[in-house]
């Protein structure tokens, strides 16, 4: 069997057209271009390459950006009034701060005095805690975009057993969240998921990916899920960015696991850039609950 491949490229075009027509129209009609300011502390090369990719994105679809670029010796507090400023500026629907941050600056102060309004990347604890309840106001953009991606492929996931190897509070434990729940704005089908969470401390790992119906890789580590720990027949997805002497590899040995799989994800083209469409949609949608907020309606 050679697996069908999720083309995540593809389904990120078509996730931002259908958005640029629907900020095309919702700026028509309240005369507001929702903004999206993004907050990039030093120079580390990804991340400048991240925020470059998020603003071109923005302009695609028809929103405004902002970048606030400050050097790496900018003090913790210096970063708090930027992120204060930018809560109480009118025309910013939404703000991203770009992480990681350099060493000098402890990252949770800064997420945490976000306006959870305009929490765009859905990591205040206000917004996790919502997802938690299952009344999100925003979800996390990489955790969305895989559930978007899955939903557009028709690849159900309900009543699935669905593993996610990763723990951490962007992919794994949101994406665990939002597949367990009993409903979303996309249908039951997208979630009531039976869902297994593994990390660097679980145990004969391979014995739990191989009961898995969807695997997810959030590992971090390049090539690590091999053919024999994925099911015949399962959907693959693979998170994992990872820049090795061979080029840009995700967490999955693509070209083995593919001969296993039923559906897998390329890296690239695959779930990164549903992420920052994902992205480009809480900031349309944090414009509408401002702007409605605002003038009720
Ligand atoms: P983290 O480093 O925060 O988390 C990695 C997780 O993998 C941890 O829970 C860790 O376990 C687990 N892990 C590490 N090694 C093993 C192992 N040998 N066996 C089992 N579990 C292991 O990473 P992120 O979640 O932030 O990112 C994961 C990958 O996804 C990275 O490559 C990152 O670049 C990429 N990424 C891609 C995005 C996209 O848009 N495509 C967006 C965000 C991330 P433990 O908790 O025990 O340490």
């Amino acid at each position: 069997m050679t697996a069908n491949v999720l083309d995540g490229k593809a389904i990120a075009g078509e996730i931002q057209a259908e958005l640029a027509e629907q900020v095309t129209t919702w700026t028509e009609k309240h005369q507001v271009t929702p903004c999206l300011a993004a907050l990039l502390v030093g120079d580390d090369p990804a991340s400048q390459v991240y925020v470059r990719n998020k603003q071109r994105a923005c302009k695609r679809v028809g929103l405004e950006s902002q970048l606030h670029r400050l050097p790496a010796n900018t003090t913790q507090q210096q970063v708090l009034d930027l992120v204060n400023q930018l809560n109480n500026d009118p025309a910013v629907h939404g703000i991203l701060v770009q992480l990681p941050m350099p060493a000098s600056i402890d990252a949770s102060p800064v997420l945490d005095a976000i306006d959870p309004a305009k929490d765009v990347d859905a990591f205040h604890p206000e917004n996790v805690g919502r997802l938690v309840q299952g009344r999100p106001r925003f979800l996390p953009c990489t955790p969305h975009g895989i559930q978007q991606l899955l939903h557009r492929y028709q690849i159900d996931v309900a009543g699935k057993r669905v593993v996610i190897v990763g723990r951490s509070d962007i992919v794994g434990k949101p994406l665990a969240l939002m597949l367990m729940q009993r409903n979303c704005a996309l249908g039951p089908a997208a979630v009531n998921a039976t869902v297994t969470v593994c990390h660097s401390r679980t145990p004969d790992l391979p014995a739990i990916t191989r009961q898995a119906d969807i695997l997810v890789a959030a590992i971090g580590q390049p090539q690590f899920v091999r053919a024999d720990m994925v099911q015949p027949g399962a959907t693959v997805i693979d998170v994992g960015i990872n820049l090795t002497d061979d080029g840009l590899v995700g967490d999955v040995d693509f070209e083995a696991v593919k001969e296993v799989a039923a559906h897998i994800t390329p890296v690239p083209r695959g779930v990164g850039p549903l992420t920052v469409s994902m992205l480009i949609y809480n900031t349309l949608q944090a414009a509408r609950l401002q702007v409605q907020t605002d003038d009720a309606g």
